[in-house]
């Protein structure tokens, strides 16, 4: 018998399912689940745990913090259609040898807060990630992020209070702190903002890719520090150091707003529940998106180490994270119907996306494995596709509610030819998380 199934998690009655988390990931998956279980007649029930009641699209952050609503997505609502519990709380540990969740309930960290058990049959681990603000010293205390929805409003906040004049600093030359820098320069002409980085900005980028982005930054009035290193943070800026400069070549950049947008930090969960984690803490999945040691344990999104044809975990974005969610579903109906595992996970990167703004985009065509080509959709049409992307996972989200397997065909490489479709996995987007700097 194939070990995978030897850690079967079909029991007789009806199958317990758990997802810890309801952001791209666990939303897609939980969907997916119920929907295809249903239709194969696989007794199961579905329990999602997250703390807030409300969906966050994490992609749009940066268009929160420069000052746009976000859409008030309900949980319960997009859950709600396929018999989805959804639990209200933060998951505190898992408990791998009795198979069993234990939930803060309302997740608000409260010493006395009341807690449930969750017994599962079939754990999807989707926690994802947040803010890495430790990796400057001082940036816990006086760096702002976009990496979660309470950050982006808290950055909203100052940014509107600071003066005219005020100076903003974001650190990082990765996609997000690209699209961070842009957003904030644009809609808030009367700051200056400048973008320090490592390296180039937009490093991963074709030449004719960062040229764009390099542009379309300076028309925005941001300004480019690149080759210096972060080194400190404090209330009245930032202290970097030439990257090449060796020991105390250090200088000052003056800011009253630092914000840190240089990677996100995997969920800590998996680590501190005892299970093998890689990549900073990000769970080690096999394969077939599974906990070597607990195979009733399958991870998706940013919080799980999903490895690329070389070896090296696939960078966080939610354009990995739905295919490895629609993949860990039918995997986990798949174990549940006493199927034989699928064929391993399989992904292909297509494209990446970035917002420069409102008014203008980079589409960038890389190949398969995330390396830049040079093809470019700039401006204006950049822009209108990047929405249509970025609305793209919503609607997916929402077909799975409707139809399961609306997302296409999990782990499958997406299409190399033609134009994004809704729905599809071909949204390639972020460097390697700590790698955009
Ligand atoms: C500003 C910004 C722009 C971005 N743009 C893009 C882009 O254009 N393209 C792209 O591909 N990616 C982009 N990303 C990255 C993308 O948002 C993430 O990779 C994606 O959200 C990962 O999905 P996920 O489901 O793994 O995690 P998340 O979306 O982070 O969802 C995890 C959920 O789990 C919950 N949770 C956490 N801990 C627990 C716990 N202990 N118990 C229960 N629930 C828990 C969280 O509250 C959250 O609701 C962007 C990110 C940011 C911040």
């Amino acid at each position: 018998m194939d070990e995978r199934k030897q850690g079967g998690t079909k029991v007789s009655g009806r199958a317990r399912v758990v997802v810890i988390g309801g952001g791209y990931a666990g939303v897609a998956a939980a969907l997916r689940i119920a929907g295809k279980a249903a239709r194969r007649r696989v007794p199961v029930s579905v329990a999602l745990v997250n703390p807030s009641p409300l969906f966050v699209e994490r992609i749009r952050l940066h268009e929160l913090a420069a000052g746009k609503a976000p859409r008030r997505i309900e949980l319960a609502r997009l859950l709600g259609a396929r018999g989805i519990e959804l639990v209200l709380g933060r998951a505190r540990t898992i408990d791998a040898a009795a198979r069993a969740v234990e939930v803060e309930l309302g997740g608000g960290g409260d010493a006395g807060a009341e807690t449930r058990r969750l017994g599962y049959d079939a754990l999807v681990y989707a926690p994802g990630s947040g803010a890495a603000q430790e990796i400057v010293p001082g940036g816990g205390e006086h760096a702002l992020s976009v990496a979660d929805a309470a950050s982006a409003r808290a950055l909203h906040e100052r940014l509107r209070a600071a003066p005219p004049g005020g100076r903003v600093v974001v650190v990082g030359g990765g996609l997000t702190a690209i699209e961070t820098a842009a957003e904030i320069a644009e809609a808030f002409p009367a700051l200056r903002v400048a973008l320090a980085t490592r390296g180039r900005v937009g490093e991963g980028l074709s030449v004719g890719g960062r040229a764009y982005v390099g542009r379309a930054l300076r028309e925005l009035g941001v300004a480019l520090r690149e080759g210096v290193r972060a080194v400190a943070v404090d209330a009245s800026g930032l202290a970097v150091a030439a990257e090449a400069g060796g020991a105390g070549a250090a200088e000052r950049l003056a800011a009253d707003i630092v914000v840190l947008a240089a990677g996100f930090r995997p969920a800590a969960l998996a680590e501190s529940s005892g299970l093998a984690t890689v990549a900073g803490g990000r769970l080690a999945v096999d394969r077939w998106l599974r906990a070597p040691a607990h195979p009733e344990i399958w991870g998706a999104g940013d919080a799980a180490a999903v490895l690329d044809g070389d070896g090296a975990p696939l960078r966080m974005g939610c354009a990995t994270a739905m295919p490895q969610a629609a993949y860990a579903a039918d995997s986990v109906v798949a174990a549940l119907a006493g199927d034989a595992p699928p064929p391993p996970f399989r992904f292909a990167f297509f494209i990446q996306c970035i917002s420069l703004g409102r008014r203008r985009g980079l589409i960038q065509r890389v190949d398969p494995r995330d390396r830049p080509l040079d093809r470019v959709i700039t401006g204006r049409l950049g822009a209108w596709v990047k929405e249509l992307v970025c609305r793209s996972t919503i609607v997916a989200i929402r077909l799975e509610g409707l139809r399961a397997g609306g997302h296409g065909s999990p782990g499958q490489a997406p299409r190399p030819r033609g134009a994004p479709s809704l729905g599809s996995a071909a949204a390639g987007e972020r460097l390697p998380s700590g790698a955009a700097t």
